[in-house]
């Protein structure tokens, strides 16, 4: 798959009109931007878009407004944030494909940087509205795509507006395609899949998809309860989906069948619930109305030593409820293990990188994917509708 990129673009004395994913985690009490990372990865792109004497217009959608104003969702903060890391004044424009914007942008002069309002302002982004789309390309002579993290969405300024203008990849979308494509397409071997997170229904496709590729799946947090009661392990009153044992049942025949190794936890770490202490069990000794939170220290040691032994790692979901520090060990444990490992390491997800970061280990890892659903449905081998439309 060859996708247009933004270095073979010319854009001297050009407006630029970026669609970025700067949906950055809020502080729910003060507003504040906790967690700047998805600003500072479209760093690259905006600095060679300007240093190649286009005129930068960006644009973001930031949670989930639902197509009309919302106050607390405005990109003000955003542009403060962005100007303090670039080093160069960016300009807040409090309008999205408005007369507003449009004034903004003609005034727009090369090397120059203005953020437009969030997307989600607009009722028709998330419908793929061609009219929104239309008024969003006239804003520009080019458009490009670098929100790897919304990719997966056929949005007005993700997919309709590069019917209207030639389109091209950022920077952050070719390593986020680069680095992913690098696992589908012969990756070194062994290559072995770590997959947690709350449920098994969130990851049926990915985990699908991941059998036929994988020498080992590893398996944690509340998704591998679905799997032991697959075994017949009795989980108590742990998160599982009952519905869906059969479909587990089914994933670990296809894993047999294809030599593809599946790990489950052997111990686990209980509680009545998440505001008590922990306790560790072997996992087929769950006591009645207590529930599994976190893989065990037996259980970590054991997919430490399993990983350690790999060539090619992805893992997406903690291995279990590590916002809560006695029920941390286990994904932190993962995490070390994981970095400590000389494998090509990817990891996605927003809770994963969260917990990659308490480790403090992100160094250590190959590729952060900053695209969680993304990164997932690009494993799936699904075209992402923001990568298809590029050209
Ligand atoms: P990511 O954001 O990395 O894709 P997910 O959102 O799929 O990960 O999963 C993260 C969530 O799964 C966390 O909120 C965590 O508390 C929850 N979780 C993990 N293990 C368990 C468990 N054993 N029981 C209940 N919830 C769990
Ligand atoms: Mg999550």
């Amino acid at each position: 798959m060859s996708i247009p990129s933004v270095r073979d673009a010319d854009v001297e004395g050009k407006r630029v009109l970026v669609r970025v994913d700067f949906n950055v985690p809020l502080d729910k009490a003060t507003g504040a931007i906790t967690d700047d990372t998805r600003i500072e990865a479209a760093i690259p792109t905006i600095r060679l878009l300007l240093d190649r004497g286009a005129g930068v217009i960006l644009i973001s959608h930031l949670d989930r407004p639902k197509g009309k104003p919302v106050e607390s969702l405005r990109m003000g903060a955003v542009a403060s944030r962005l100007q303090e890391l670039l080093g160069r004044p960016v300009e807040y424009v409090a309008d999205v494909a408005g007369e507003e914007a449009h004034r903004a942008a003609s005034a727009l002069e090369p090397g120059e940087v203005i953020l437009l309002e969030n997307v989600r302002f607009e009722p028709g982004e998330e419908r793929n509205d061609p009219d929104l789309a239309q008024r969003l390309a006239s804003l520009a002579d080019l458009f490009v795509n670098d929100a790897f993290g919304a990719a997966h969405r056929a949005h007005a300024s993700t997919e309709a507006v590069a019917r209207f203008l030639p389109s091209f990849a950022g920077l952050l979308m070719e390593t986020e395609v680069t680095a992913l494509t690098s696992l589908i397409t012969e990756p070194k071997r062994p290559f072995v899949a770590v997959l947690g997170g709350a449920k098994v229904s969130d990851k049926l496709g990915v985990i699908e998809s991941l059998i036929p590729i994988v020498n080992g799946l590893v398996l944690g947090g509340g998704m591998a309860n679905t799997f032991l009661l697959a075994q017949g392990v009795d989980v108590g009153n742990s998160l599982a989906e009952r519905e869906l044992v059969d479909t587990a049942q089914g994933l670990l025949d296809r894993a047999e069948e294809m030599s593809v190794v599946v790990l489950l936890p052997i111990d686990v770490v209980v509680a009545e619930n998440i505001d008590q202490d922990g306790v560790v069990v072997p996992a087929g000794e769950v006591p009645e109305g207590q529930a599994i939170f976190d893989i065990g220290p037996e259980t970590v040691r054991q997919y430490g030593a399993y990983l350690a032994n790999a060539q090619t790692i992805f893992w997406n979901g903690p291995m279990g409820v590590f916002e809560k520090p006695p029920f941390a060990a286990g994904t932190i444990g993962i995490a070390h293990a994981i970095a400590e490992s000389s494998a090509f390491s990817v990891v996605g997800g927003g809770d994963s990188l969260a917990a990659i970061e308490a480790a403090g280990v992100a160094e250590q890892i190959s590729h952060l994917s900053t695209g969680g659903g993304a990164s997932l449905e690009f494993l799936e081998g699904k075209a992402l509708p923001g990568i298809a439309a590029l050209g």
